[in-house]
């Protein structure tokens, strides 16, 4: 086989996100011209499980979904909080349904900001659901797509602890010295466009090896410019600034965090037949 360029993948987006419900076919055309091969497309309830599913299906091999409970659950009334057992309850036999279309199980997490996990029972909740979807994800052998935030080692410490084996750890907000810690342990860290105005994540990525670096955009969050909606077109921000940061051409940054995400997910092989 030859050595085809390949195109960028977004390992973590929001593309359920009410956002880009006006426009997201142009949204994904902008995407694919600046090479966006494939996008992640990851879950933070229930409710967003069956919109999740059929824009896979709507964009086949292009978009690959992610179910699982954020922890933090956002209510229809816009107030969010700690998620609890219950949410997961809700949402596993839905997951269960649609296994063998999944990606990875995601997003999944900690996030232990006062606001959301202000207690030690709001933690612990959150440490309870976030065990039961590795265990779910270790069962179905899925790689899983995590948060956190204002949690880093205690999220890498839970997810070593549970076993798990294949992690993306997105936007981690923690000490590098932490996240090298999840480099011993095989996981990767996906880098948004943010990283262009966050020195924690220049410090991170200066640290990080590119082998344990993938791209992700968290559209519409995390965006270059802060309250401006974030695209998967934006992609290219953290590409260009990883490879500033590392004094390596862009197109090695791009090769070598698609391979990542490739041996990440399997289930992006397809990818390799295009
Ligand atoms: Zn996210």
């Amino acid at each position: 086989m030859g050595a085809a360029a390949l195109g960028l993948v977004d390992c973590h987006c929001h593309l359920s996100d009410p956002d880009f419900d006006r426009d997201l076919d142009d949204v994904l055309e902008e995407a694919k011209k600046v090479n966006v091969m494939a996008l992640v497309a990851v879950a933070e309830h229930s409710g967003e499980f069956e919109k999740i599913m059929q824009l896979s299906e709507r964009y086949n091999g292009f978009v690959l979904p992610c179910l699982g409970v954020h922890p933090v659950q956002e209510l229809s009334s816009g107030e969010q909080r700690s998620v609890t057992l219950k949410d997961l309850e809700v949402a596993l036999p839905i997951i269960e349904h649609y296994k063998d279309q999944l990606l990875a199980i995601g997003e999944v997490g900690l996030d232990f900001t006062p606001r959301f996990a202000g207690t030690d029972e709001q933690k612990e909740e959150q440490r309870q659901v976030l065990i039961q979807q590795v265990q779910l994800a270790k069962r179905l052998n899925l790689p899983l797509n995590v948060h956190s935030r204002s949690a880093g080692r205690p999220t890498i410490n839970l997810l070593r602890e549970q076993g798990a084996e294949k992690v993306l750890l997105h936007a981690f907000d923690g000490r590098p010295s932490v996240a090298m810690e999840g480099v011993s342990a095989g996981y990767f860290f996906s880098i948004p466009p943010s990283i262009i105005r966050s020195r924690q994540k220049q410090k991170l990525v200066k640290q990080l090896p590119l082998t344990s670096i993938c791209l992700e955009t968290d559209s519409p969050a995390l965006g270059p410019e802060k309250q401006v909606r974030n695209e998967p077109r934006n992609i290219s921000i953290s590409a260009e600034y990883i490879a500033q940061v590392k004094g390596i051409p862009m197109e090695e940054v791009i090769q070598v965090t698609t391979q990542n995400a490739l041996k990440l997910f399997p289930k992006l092989q397809h990818l390799l037949r295009k």
